[in-house]
Parts: structure tokens; C-alpha cells; sequence
């Protein structure tokens, strides 16, 4: 899933996400709700009509937000106290305003409130930040069922509605990410992702997390695991049997001027392709790799130019998205 932070996924026109052949992109609540308001986008229908998106939508919980904004938030078994990093107006984050807000927001699918457990985190730490989301997730289920129905583009002759997925938190803590997992099944989630990971921690205890955790969660609902990756890290996870990821790295990286390509990553503000007439991934047959030279992209990024980082997007997302797509390819031939 592209990360459409604010409503967009930036730098790049919903047309061509939507050419790209992205099925699904994310926005985030934090960002939505303060700007321009939930209410707001309510009013306009929701968001796949205010910012012109045809597919499919996830939002977050916010959660993963405010958890960012550590010297701005206070945490309760109630919910999360937090400033805004826009005005400093106080706010306050329960799993109940979570869920009102994404159902105003109306994406396809809703995350449960949760709590992303810091790293590193030691067990007695990680354990209370279990309870709470425990306990949060519970609470977002109960307040989601009662109010789905509120979602603006309901459709209920054909049942279609909001979905909520949970989220197994944990911290690195084989046990705890089970006993996670069991619980969130057993309150019965339309789907299970997986939070908490990619936060600081060596990359093989996230890649332990994620094989402790699937074969925990049904495999016929989807498992979605949050906030990665690199390009062979999200290929080795869908292989594992992870069918939804997120990240904004291949959009941020990309601003950065840092390009995944089949011949692994290339900084193209380097010195080296000033007049390097090859395309940036000759392997690759996106839009930008088709018409432009890296010396194009480099010169346009050390300009300043605001198509640096539309361009290298583009690629970007083109070069993860055909990653999946030979994944979902290899893994159907097998069958
Ligand atoms: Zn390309």
C-alpha cells in the first residue's frame, strides 16, 4: 500500500497511483483529523470521494502518530492526551474517537486502537503496552460494531461496509506477540496486522516477530503487517504468507533522491550520473524509467525542482509494486 499521509500520496496524482496498478493506499487519521477534519471530509462524502480515489482505502489509528510525538502525549488506560505538532492545541485519542473518527473518514478498512510498543522496551514494559492494547482493542470492536453502519457510502443491500482489523503488539517478546495474537483472534477481527514492528529493532527480530505471529492468525482473512520495508524485506514477508504492507519509505526515499532499482539502490544526486544517459532502472518499464535519464533526474534534484520528487516517486512505486506483483505471480504458479 502507498502511504497517502494527508489524503495524497505525495508527490504523485491519484491517475497515476491508479496507472501504477495500486490497488489500495493508506491514509493516515492523525494527519486527516487535524487537517481538515474528519467532519469535514464526512460532509464531503468521505474519503475516497473528497481526494478522487476509486480503490480501496486503509486508515490508521492514529496511534502510530501520536506515538511519534513522545515529548507531546500523555498515555491512560483512558486513551492518549496529545498536542498537536501543527498549533499545540491539546487533543485527546480514545479507542472510541479513534474508531468515530475513521468511521467519518470511511475507508475501506479501520485499524484498532492500539498502542506501538517503543524499542527497546523490556519485558514489564512491553507486557503493560500489550494490556492496554488489549484492552483498547476490545473497546475499538465493541464501538466499531455499534457504528459501523455510519460510514457515509454504506451500501447495505450488497453488506458492504467498514472493515476493523486488530493489531499483535508485543515488542519482541516471542510469548507475548502469541498471547497477542490468540486473544485478537478470539475477539473475532475481520483481519489481524501486525504493529509495533520496524521501530528500531535488528532486522532479524522483526522478521522472528512476523514468523512467530503468522501462523497465529487465520489464513483466510488477510494479515497485514505494518511499517515496512525494503524491497527484498517485503518480498521475503509476502512469501511468509504477509498479504498487506505498508510503508512510505519508497515515496520518502525517493524525495531523498534514493531509488530502488533490479540493480539494488542508487543515489542519483551522486556526481557520477551527471551526464548518465541510461534510464535510472534499466530493468524497468515504469513511465520515468521509459522517457528520462538519470542525468535528468539528477540534474532536476539538485535543482530543487518539485518533479525530482514526483519522478523518482513514480519509479519508486512502480519498482515495489511490480515486486509484489511477480511475488503474487510466483506464488499462484505454484499452487
Ligand atoms: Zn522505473
Amino acid at each position: 500500500m502507498p502511504v497517502g499521509t494527508a489524503g495524497s500520496v505525495k508527490a504523485v496524482p491519484q491517475d497515476i497511483v491508479e496507472s501504477l496498478g495500486a490497488q489500495i493506499i493508506l491514509g493516515n487519521t492523525y494527519h486527516l483529523y487535524l487537517r481538515p477534519g474528519h467532519e469535514a471530509i464526512r460532509r464531503m462524502g468521505g474519503l475516497h470521494r473528497f481526494i478522487s480515489w476509486p480503490g480501496a482505502m486503509l486508515t490508521d489509528s492514529g496511534g502510530f502518530q501520536v506515538y511519534s510525538l513522545t515529548r507531546l502525549r500523555k498515555v491512560s488506560d483512558e486513551g492518549v492526551q496529545f498536542r498537536s505538532h501543527l498549533d499545540g492545541s491539546s487533543h485527546v485519542f480514545t479507542p472510541e474517537h479513534s474508531m468515530d473518527v475513521q468511521i467519518a473518514l470511511g475507508a475501506d478498512i479501520a485499524m484498532a486502537f492500539d498502542e506501538c510498543t517503543e524499542y527497546p522496551a523490556d519485558r514489564d514494559r512491553a507486557r503493560e503496552s500489550l494490556r492496554l492494547t488489549m484492552a483498547w482493542a476490545q473497546r475499538s470492536l465493541a464501538h466499531f460494531r455499534a457504528h459501523k453502519n455510519e460510514v457515509v457510502w454504506l451500501d447495505e443491500l450488497n453488506g458492504r461496509t467498514q472493515r476493523l482489523f486488530g493489531i499483535v503488539q508485543g515488542g519482541v517478546y516471542a510469548d507475548l506477540r502469541r498471547e497477542s495474537a490468540q486473544r485478537l483472534v478470539e475477539m473475532d477481527f475481520d483481519g489481524y496486522a501486525i504493529g509495533g514492528l520496524s521501530v528500531g529493532e535488528p532486522r532479524h527480530l522483526t522478521l522472528e516477530m512476523i514468523a512467530e505471529v503468522l501462523p497465529q492468525l487465520p489464513a483466510d482473512k488477510p494479515r497485514y503487517v505494518m511499517g515496512v520495508g525494503y524491497p527484498d524485506e517485503i518480498e521475503q514477508y509476502a512469501r511468509l504468507g504477509v498479504d498487506m504492507m505498508d510503508c512510505v519509505l519508497p515515496t520518502r526515499a525517493a524525495r531523498h533522491g534514493l531509488l530502488f532499482t533490479s540493480e539494488g539502490r542508487m543515489n542519483i544526486k551522486n556526481r557520477k550520473y551527471a551526464e548518465d544517459q541510461a534510464p535510472p532502472d534499466p530493468a524497468c518499464d515504469c513511465m520515468v524509467c521509459r522517457r528520462y535519464s538519470r542525468a535528468y533526474l539528477r540534474h532536476l534534484i539538485q535543482c530543487g525542482e518539485p518533479l525530482a520528487g514526483t519522478l523518482n516517486s513514480i519509479h519508486n512505486l512502480a519498482y515495489y509494486l511490480e515486486i509484489m506483483r511477480r511475488v503474487r505471480e510466483s506464488l499462484e504458479t505454484a499452487q
